[in-house]
């Protein structure tokens, strides 16, 4: 057996010219199935951010930042949410609707492995 934990990052940026992106900022459990896709797009937002240049590193820093552990938040959340029907009993009214809507195969299938609806935001 073994145990496998959400991990969430609360800054990506560990330093001037420092940052943790992928699974070192943040590992949603399998089911979720955007592992790759997540640490893909930070890669990507990372050399974007950086593409002009070494005159403002912190800044290009920040915004890759800003662009990214919102993603990061939300994808484990999702992670969360759909694996939410495995502990009903002792979740609260949200975590309990939750639970109901991911017992659906429809539910299930919208939201593994797309970033379509993705609660970037919420
Ligand atoms: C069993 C399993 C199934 C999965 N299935 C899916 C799936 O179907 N779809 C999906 O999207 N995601 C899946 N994932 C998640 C996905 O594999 C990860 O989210 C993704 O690989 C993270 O990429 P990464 O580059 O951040 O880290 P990694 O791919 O873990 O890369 C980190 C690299 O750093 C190296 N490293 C570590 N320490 C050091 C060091 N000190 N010096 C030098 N190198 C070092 C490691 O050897 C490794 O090569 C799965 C994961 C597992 C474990």
């Amino acid at each position: 057996m073994q145990a496998i934990l959400d991990f969430e990052t609360p800054t990506m940026v560990l330093g001037e010219r420092t940052v943790i992106l992928g699974d070192a900022a943040f590992v949603a459990r399998p089911h979720v199935g955007m592992g790759i896709t997540k640490a893909a797009g930070d890669a990507l937002a990372l050399a974007r951010a950086l593409s002009g240049g070494a005159a403002n590193i912190a800044s290009a820093l920040r915004s890759f930042e800003a662009q990214r552990l919102p993603v990061g938040t939300a994808v484990v959340r999702r992670a969360r949410n759909l694996g939410s029907y495995m502990g009903t009993q002792l979740g609260d009214a949200r975590q309990r609707e939750l639970a109901e809507r991911h017992r659906q195969p429809e539910a299930v299938m919208a939201e593994t492995a797309v970033t379509a609806g993705l609660e970037v935001l919420a």
